[in-house]
């Protein structure tokens, strides 16, 4: 009964509680904090001209939900 499907952060594949902030990126669901954590890294990463670790899901078991891999 709850007007809210679960959502996960793709960042830290904890829940997205309904009273969190949420941000969609590309069709993910994010944390807020953690998306902007994420836009950092992105952009050090760019810097470095590095592979983005963060984006690449850890395999923590279970949830792992990445729609476009990048390579
Ligand atoms: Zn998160």
């Amino acid at each position: 009964m709850s007007p809210n499907p679960a959502v996960w952060c793709a960042k830290c594949n904890l829940r997205i509680a309904p009273y969190d902030l949420l941000t969609v990126y590309h069709g993910t669901n994010y944390h807020q904090d953690c998306f902007l954590r994420l836009v950092r890294e992105e952009a050090d990463a760019a810097k470095r001209g590095q592979a983005l670790p963060g984006l690449i899901s850890k395999k923590t078991g279970g949830h792992t939900n990445h729609p476009a891999s990048r390579m």
